[in-house]
């Protein structure tokens, strides 16, 4: 059964804030020219007001600045593709989309331009519409993880199903183009349908086929992932989403600790509010596989606007792990699979960088004295978000 609440009154959506950290002037500076992140913030900048040629350049210049591999490439070829689409540079546009399709880092992002009205003008162009075909005939990719769970990558984010004779519990769903490839993929490992689905969060790249695979699943959320899930929502700025439609919502809404008995172990489930304010960890016990969402992302410090107290969410964070097995796979949102170690090592970074701002924001030092004090110790963006998060309070901390 579906709850049939609606989302209620019209508000500004959020923004998916996933991989982009942008950079005030200060940090910009600090990171050097060469980095992408000036472009692509030029690039930014120009599209909110409305300047296409600068919004194209600046774009093509941050996917030229960009090492290869990196989770944000797909972000940048995006809107490279888009600002070309609207200066009406049909093969240029989709020169950038192909370009983020053969790279794979995250193919289906290809699938938005499908629903963005910048690309109005390419939808009889038949080089687009073969990409938009590709997309969702796309074959995601199924690897055993341990005891009953797998990875599946290729959906927009990493999902991982435990396969057995209760049937299928799938954390996640990556966008809305992966619903057929997600069926395929769970039936090359004997699973005809997904049972029970656990979403981490709700963006668009976990929950885009929840509403495909609700129709027969157990939807199970944070409450906060259910409320948000009922309001519009903005997954590449410019492109607002409705809220999401009944089948779609969770029919389970948890806001603590819980314990689901599935094909034979026990999956915690466990409250993470570090990216959004409804963040869920499942943590296969048999298997000792944890997925973690983007509450771990490999290039970000561990907490991420969302939650309202930094350190006693590290600390809650340090505490859930010690009950875990110490040799856990842990998988993320979006990163290859890793283990405890690495995200212990990355808590203490995130805690030494998150002290050192603090100190010095406390002591009353500018952006570019904590720039100058702190580098080479920490990422400048890093520093940056922390110097965002203590000295501009509300929405975000
Ligand atoms: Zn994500």
């Amino acid at each position: 059964m579906k709850r049939t609440t609606s989302g209620g009154g019209r508000r500004r959506p959020a923004l998916h804030l996933v991989l982009v950290l942008a950079l005030p002037a200060a940090f910009a500076a600090g990171v050097g020219q060469a980095d992408w992140r000036v472009p692509f913030a030029r690039g930014e900048q120009a599209r909110r007001e409305g300047d296409l040629e600068t919004y194209a350049s600046s774009m093509s210049a941050a996917v030229e600045a960009m090492p290869g591999g990196l989770l944000n490439r797909p972000f940048a070829q995006y809107h490279a593709a888009r600002a070309n689409a609207l200066l009406g540079r049909r093969s240029e546009a989709t020169r950038y989309l192909r370009m983020a399709w053969d790279e794979g880092i995250e193919s289906l992002m290809i699938s938005w331009a499908d629903h963005d009205p910048a690309f109005d003008a390419l939808r009889d162009d038949g080089a687009f519409r073969g990409l938009m075909a590709l997309a969702s005939a796309t074959d995601l990719v199924v690897e055993p993880l341990a005891g009953s769970t797998y990875r599946i990558t290729g959906a927009g984010a990493n999902l991982v199903a435990s396969v057995g004779p209760d049937g299928a519990l799938l954390v996640d769903t990556g966008y809305g183009t992966a619903l057929e490839p997600i069926r395929r993929a769970l039936r090359s490992v004997g699973a005809e349908a997904v049972d029970v689905l656990v979403l981490t969060h709700a963006h668009e790249d976990h929950v885009g086929s929840a509403a495909g695979l609700g129709d027969h699943a157990v939807i199970v959320a944070h409450g906060a992932t259910a409320k948000a899930m009922g309001e519009p929502s903005v997954f590449i700025e410019g492109v607002e989403l409705p809220p999401k439609p009944a089948s779609a919502r969770p029919d389970i809404e948890l806001l603590g600790d819980t314990v689901l008995r599935f094909n034979g172990e026990d999956v915690w489930i466990h409250p993470v509010p570090a990216h959004t304010e409804g963040d869920l960890a499942a943590y296969f016990a048999s298997s000792a596989v944890l997925h973690l969402g983007d509450a771990y992302l490999g290039a970000n410090p561990m907490m991420f606007p969302g939650t309202a107290d930094p350190d006693r969410f590290l600390d809650d964070l340090d505490r859930f792990l010690d009950r875990l097995d110490p040799g856990a796979i842990v998988v993320g949102g979006h990163d290859p699979p890793t283990d405890l170690s690495a995200v212990r090592l990355q808590i203490a970074e995130t805690r030494a960088c998150m002290d050192a701002v603090r100190g010095a924001v406390e002591g009353g030092k500018t952006a570019e004295q904590i720039v100058e004090a702190t580098e080479g110790r920490f990422p400048a963006p890093w520093v940056g978000f922390f110097y965002r998060l203590f000295t501009q309070p509300g929405p975000g901390r």
